[in-house]
């Protein structure tokens, strides 16, 4: 576990792009990663910055609504989901989240406290308010990640 204090927008946004360049370089054909936190602490945020490091140049919006939302470009598929809004015990399932792509599949899921079945992750990302920034810990999981987290500064 490593605990990082992120001051701003921008070290937020740092992070993510450290993260997008380890995705970038996996040889992983599938990478979860789980972010925790409150309501307005970076989830979205370091989503959007994830994604869009690793080359999308669209919107990224924030699934609050609609769940999931899926971006498929470069030989990556992005699935981002919220499960905010979920209490329905197998609500995951309808994303079909274990589908077979010839992609690289990147799974990002916020709120994941909420998930009925505990699912494996790569990396796992919790976010505190500080009275200014974030606090994040970042935790690595069984598969990715590990030799990332020991290297990072
Ligand atoms: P969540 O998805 O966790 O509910 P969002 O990602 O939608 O929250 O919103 C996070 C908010 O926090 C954004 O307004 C963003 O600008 C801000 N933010 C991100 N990183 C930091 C940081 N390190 N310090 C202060 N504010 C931040
Ligand atoms: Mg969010």
């Amino acid at each position: 576990m490593k605990k990082l204090t992120l001051i701003n927008d921008e070290a937020t946004n740092q992070l993510g792009s450290k993260i997008a360049m380890e995705i970038l370089k996996s040889s992983s054909q599938e990478i979860e990663i789980h972010l925790e936190g409150d309501l307005g602490a970076g989830k979205t945020f370091i989503s959007r910055s994830i994604i869009k490091n690793c080359g999308w140049k669209d919107l990224v919006k924030s699934p609050t609504y609609t769940l999931c939302e899926e971006y498929d470009f470069n030989n990556l598929m992005f699935l981002h989901i919220d499960l905010y809004r979920t209490n329905e015990a197998e609500d995951i399932d309808i994303f079909d989240l274990s589908r077979k792509i010839n992609s690289k599949k990147v799974v990002l899921i916020e709120w994941p406290e909420r998930l009925q079945h505990e699912r494996s992750f790569d990396l796992k990302i919790i976010f505190s308010h500080l009275p200014e920034g974030r606090e994040v810990s970042l935790i690595s999981g069984d598969n990715g990640f590990k030799e990332w987290l020991k290297t990072y500064e």
